[in-house]
């Protein structure tokens, strides 16, 4: 008798471990089970690299304008004759 007794209570257990587990999976699954498919993400868009500066800096600009008069050593405009501080000719 207590041999079938055991086997009841085995199989009793088993029924409850399975029941348990089978519980466990449905929340498992209903909480972290496999979504649907997701169709395949596009690759995010590398940051597009920053275009090169359109015009010089104002500097140096300044300087292809600009020249240096040999007499009095005044920056003076290319499109000058010559020097407004002394007179010299443009080199
Ligand atoms: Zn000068």
């Amino acid at each position: 008798m207590g041999f079938l007794l055991k086997i009841i209570l085995f199989g009793v257990a088993v029924y409850a471990v399975w029941k348990t587990f089978a519980r466990w999976k449905g929340l498992f699954d209903r909480f972290v089970g496999n979504p649907p498919v997701e169709p395949p993400r596009p690759a995010p868009t590398p940051p597009s690299p920053p275009q090169a500066a359109p015009a010089a800096p104002p500097s140096q600009a300044r300087l292809i304008d600009t020249l240096q008069c040999a007499g009095c050593g005044a920056y003076i405009s290319t499109d000058a004759e010559k020097c407004s501080h002394c007179g010299r000719p443009r080199p």
